[in-house]
């Protein structure tokens, strides 16, 4: 393939946005492999046929397609999609039609640059003649990533319900992950048992997604737990617990963090990293509490239509918000009580420690909010060290740091920067040490939370 100079701007409107996608190759990004697997065999369930890509797999396409100013994932997904397009060309030759393929970049408002990447990677898409006609499927927080649009003569409803689940059943395997492998009977067992799972529970999803069977599915998690169970061995102690949390795509992928769990759980963690549910939850919290702000206004000055607008977004965002909220307490609870599992944030109570503590704010937005109300919360349930893992220059990661600091240093909790870029830290490993070193004296002078 060989890039030409990009002909115009008119793709951004007609070549990034939602499109219907049954029949179509729909291209999710690898920001967590459980949850863009399970989130895929959801979207199967309705014809879509959902792929996830490799990732990282020649980050000099990635480097060589961006400028350097970019953040880390929008390299990293630039060089993922190239090289997915690459090889699909190589595979099909004559038979590669770019209309088959519509490659799903999510976007949020910012103020950050979350916003820019689909419009930069469209850019890159038009530069190679025989990719233009790849669309760039975008779902933006400004809906709270509403499906709309993605389906046709399907309930919408069904489908939104499905892809949520899907997300939520992931974070829960990765948090099973976490939960066994420090206590491994075996070096190595719980990796394979995760990628076994991920793919059962995938396949559940494809045959119980479209009717939301979710009892089903959360049937065969309770099949897997047992199973999981006898890889842990009883005779090892419980480890100190270590929260992270920190920029979504860098904190749930291993390859863009340098594989930070598995660095802090060979010297001694058990570690819980914020979940994406959190995320999805958040932007139909946030939105619905924009439309509430926007509702008080509107009655003061008496703006019936606008009133009436803001009244059907508080209950559309709300029914969003409520649901998910539902649907994860129910399903921690139940696969709770098979498995000590950590249970998840609630968004309403993170906002209110933030407001407690008068740090930050939610009208600032970003996942700074997120990031700091997340410390506070692991402090205040007494986990024995925190982490904010970020990519180098990212502003909501460093606004986190910036305030943190001081902030952990008063809950005399130790707390952990973590930069990532594409380069391999060799510093990386001492100062996790150093870091575990400190846990592990918080954890002899306060234990660790039940
Ligand atoms: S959150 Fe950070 S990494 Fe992500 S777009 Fe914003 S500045 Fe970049």
């Amino acid at each position: 393939m060989k890039p030409q100079k990009a002909a115009g701007f008119q793709s951004l409107n007609e070549g990034i946005g939602v499109f219907n996608a049954k029949e179509k190759h729909l291209l999710i990004p690898q920001m967590n492999r459980n949850v863009s697997h399970l989130f895929a065999g959801a979207l199967r369930s309705f014809d879509i046929h959902a792929r996830v890509l490799e990732t990282c797999k020649d980050l000099d396409l990635g480097r060589e397609y961006t400028s350097g100013k970019e953040c880390l994932p929008c390299l990293i997904t630039t060089g993922d999609i190239l090289y997915f397009l690459k090889k699909e060309r190589n595979r099909l030759g004559e038979d590669f039609n770019p209309d088959n393929y519509i490659y799903c970049m999510p976007e949020s408002d910012g103020p950050c640059r979350f916003g820019m990447y689909n419009k930069y990677q469209r850019i890159v898409l038009d530069s190679f003649p025989e990719l233009r006609g790849v669309k760039i499927g975008s779902l933006t927080s400004r809906d709270g990533y509403s499906l709309d649009g993605m389906l046709e003569g399907e309930s919408i409803w069904k489908f939104r319900k499905a892809a949520y689940f899907g997300i939520l059943v992931g974070d829960i395997l990765n948090r099973i992950a976490w939960r066994i492998r420090p206590y491994e009977i075996e070096e190595g067992l719980t990796d394979q048992f995760i990628e076994r799972s991920m793919r059962v529970i995938a396949d559940s999803f494809e045959a119980n997604g479209s009717e939301n069977n979710f009892n089903r599915i959360l049937d065969h998690v309770e099949e897997i737990i047992e199973e999981g169970k006898t890889i842990i061995d009883p005779a090892i102690q419980r480890k100190p617990l270590v929260g992270v949390v920190g920029e979504i795509f860098i904190r749930s992928q291993n390859e863009a963090n340098q594989d930070l769990v598995k660095t802090l759980e060979r010297h001694g963690a058990e570690v819980v990293v914020a979940s994406i549910a959190e995320w999805v939850n958040y932007t139909s919290y946030n939105r619905m509490r924009d439309a509430r702000t926007d509702l008080r206004l509107n009655i003061k000055q008496l703006r019936p239509r606008q009133v009436i607008r803001n009244l059907k977004s508080i209950f559309d965002f709300g029914k969003n918000f409520y649901y998910q909220q539902f649907m994860q307490t129910r399903s921690y609870k139940r696969l709770r009580s098979s498995i000590d599992i950590a249970e998840d944030h609630k968004v309403a109570h993170l906002e209110k420690m933030l407001d407690r503590e008068d740090v930050f704010s939610f009208d600032v937005g970003t996942e700074a909010c997120l990031s700091i109300s997340g410390l506070i919360a692991y402090a205040g349930q007494g986990f024995n060290g925190v982490v904010n893992v970020y990519p180098f220059t990212c502003m909501p990661g460093t606004v986190t740091s910036s305030i943190a600091k001081p902030l952990m240093n008063r809950y005399r909790v130790p707390y952990l920067d973590t930069p990532c870029d594409t380069g391999l830290q060799p510093g990386r490993e001492g100062t996790v040490r150093t870091f575990m070193y400190q846990v592990y004296q918080h954890f002899k002078r306060n234990g660790r939370k039940n």
